[in-house]
Formats: C-alpha cells, structure tokens, sequence
C-alpha cells in the first residue's frame, strides 16, 4: 500500500493542533487504499504546542512529531519535514485549515492519474483583504516577468502533493535560502492543478504581517533568479549617455562662448563642469557594479550548486 505524508509546521497553534489531527485523520481514514502519517513539525513553539502532540500521540499513532531545537520560520520548519517524511506522495498543509483537508482525495486522484505535482490552486482571493490581495498580485506578475523558464504558479501556497520522485529532486537542492514554493517549479515534472477556495484561519493568529510577506517575496525572487542583477546594465548604460550628452553639451557650447557666438555666464559652465565630472565618476562606477554584478551572479548559481539540468526519463527503443 502506498504510503501520504502529510507534513505541517506548527508555531504556536495549541489551539489548532488538536483539530488539524482530527481533521486530517478523519479525511484519510476515508482513503482505505492508503496507509498515511502526519509529519508535525514543532518549530520552537512557545505554548503549548508540543505537549498537545505528545498528548495525542496515543489517539493517533500515525502522528510523527518533529521537535525543532528553536523558532526556525516557516519553510525551514516545513524542509525538517519534508526530510523526515517517508511517504510516495507528500502534502504540506498549514495547521490552520487554510488548507481544507476535503482537497486531500482530489489531490491523491491526480496524482494517481500519473502527475508527479499536484499544485492545490486557490480559485480567488475573494477572502483576502484589498491590499493583500493587490500586493499578491504584483508579486506574481512581477516575479515571473522575471523568470522566463520557471514560472511561479499563481495562488499556489505551500499546500499541493509532490510525488517521491519530485520531492527526492527538492531535497536534493543543497541550498540554505529555501522557498518552497520556488523549488518546486524549479525542478519541474508533470504537473496537475486541482482548484479550492480558501476559509479563513478558524483559530490562533496569522505569523504572516507585511514584513514576512516582504521577506518571503525577496526570498522568492532571489531563490528564483539573478536577473534582477542584470538590471545594473541597463542603468549604466543610461548613465553612460546622460554623462556623453552632457559633456558633449558643454564643450560645444564653450566653443560657441569662446568665439562669442553665444554669450553666457561662465560661472554655469563651471558650476555644469562640476556636474559632469560627478557624472563621469558615477559612469565609472556603475561600469565597475556592472561587472561586479555580472560575477556575482554567477557565483550565486555556483554557490547555491543546484543541478543545471534534470532529467526525468531516458527512453529509448527496446
Ligand atoms: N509557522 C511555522 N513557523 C513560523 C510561522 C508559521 O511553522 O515561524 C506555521 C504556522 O503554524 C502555520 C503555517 O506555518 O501552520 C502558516 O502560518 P500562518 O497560518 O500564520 O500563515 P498565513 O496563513 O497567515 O499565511
Ligand atoms: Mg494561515
């Protein structure tokens, strides 16, 4: 029997806990075909989160809990998870039901219909507030303007079934700055979309203000490309053209001075001299960043190792 994972991280969700179990369970004992284990990940709660683990542990002995030694933050929590979870299929879920459980057998028929990601894609976000709703919005256009080649799926959160298959290539990214939900585009395969719309969070609070949603998006972005180094080429070269027109400006109107063509306080010209010489220096500069940036990036897709290319089957004929 093939073995679901379902891994969730907790931070400070006492109140959620108990009832994320029961959900959950309930959902799962109604897929007879499956055997099933719930990876929870404590990421250094400061309630009572772990003790109403341990507690339950008797109720439901599916349950594996994950102890982390501190507060790690989300997509760490959720990788000590992944790592731990030993299922053929995998789904990180919220604590919160944010992301129902009923979406679970919808997820499981997809992937048994031969898709490797099955991304759990929120019809609208209807439910979200004005603002946060805009600034999603931006975010995605933004970032995959960016990225031609791997494309962020829209209102996909962290919640979708990854096959081993796929999970086995996530894991295998030695990278630190982790983000879920670019390195699950990254290293690609089939991949299916089932949709849900999505409640509100029943109990406890959201961890998620503007400031980790800033963080998360900077992380994305940077998790998912180097160009926004390339950006520099294109402000030094408009750079570059503002100095020569300037300088090239100013010498000819010297000349027109000069020969009394023209009649016009030196002072501007000197002052105007100062300007283009500080134009000059900053030309120099932005050459020097452009080719810094241009090392940089590189030695980022060094650094992070990830694999250049990832294949999924070689077939050949028999
Ligand atoms: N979480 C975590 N560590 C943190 C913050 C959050 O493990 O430092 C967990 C949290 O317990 C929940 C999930 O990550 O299971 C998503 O958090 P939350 O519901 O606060 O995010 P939101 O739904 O508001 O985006
Ligand atoms: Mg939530």
């Amino acid at each position: 029997m093939k073995l679901i994972s379902i891994v969730v991280p907790m931070y400070n969700e006492e109140e959620m806990a108990p009832i994320f179990l029961e959900e959950v369970s309930k959902v799962m004992k109604g897929l007879t075909d499956y055997r099933f284990e719930i990876v929870a990940v404590n990421d250094g709660s400061k309630d009572k989160t772990l003790e109403v683990l341990k507690k339950s542990l008797d109720t439901y002995p599916w349950l594996v809990i994950v102890n982390l030694s501190r507060n790690f933050g989300h997509e760490s929590a959720l990788h000590a998870g992944l790592i731990e979870a030993k299922g053929d299929a995998v789904i990180p879920m919220d604590a919160d039901l944010q992301d129902p459980p009923s979406l679970i057998p919808e997820l499981v028929k997809k992937w048994e219909e031969g898709y490797d990601v099955v991304n759990a894609k929120r019809k609208s976000r209807k439910e979200d507030t004005f603002y946060k709703r805009k600034t999603a919005g931006m975010f995605y256009r933004f970032i995959n303007k960016l990225s031609p080649k791997v494309k962020i799926p829209e209102n996909v959160a962290n919640f979708r079934l990854i096959n081993r298959k796929a999970l086995d290539q996530v894991l295998a990214l030695s990278e630190k700055n982790r983000v879920f939900r670019v390195e699950v585009p990254y290293v690609g395969f089939k991949v299916g979309e089932v949709y849900f719309s999505r409640p509100k969070r029943d109990k406890g609070q959201s961890k998620y203000n503007t400031k980790a949603m800033t963080s998360l998006a900077i992380a994305s972005t940077v998790s998912l490309t180097t160009r926004p180094l390339d950006w520099c080429i294109g402000w030094t070269m408009l750079t570059g053209i503002v100095t020569m027109l300037s300088i090239i400006s100013e010498i000819v109107i010297a000349i027109l001075l000069a020969t009394n063509i023209l009649t016009f306080s030196w002072i501007y010209m000197v002052v105007w001299l100062g300007i283009n010489i500080t134009l000059l220096i900053a030309s120099v500069i932005m050459v020097q960043l452009t080719i810094m940036s241009q090392y940089l990036a590189k030695d980022v897709l060094e650094a992070r190792n990830r694999p250049d290319v990832i294949v999924d089957e070689v077939i050949r004929k028999e």
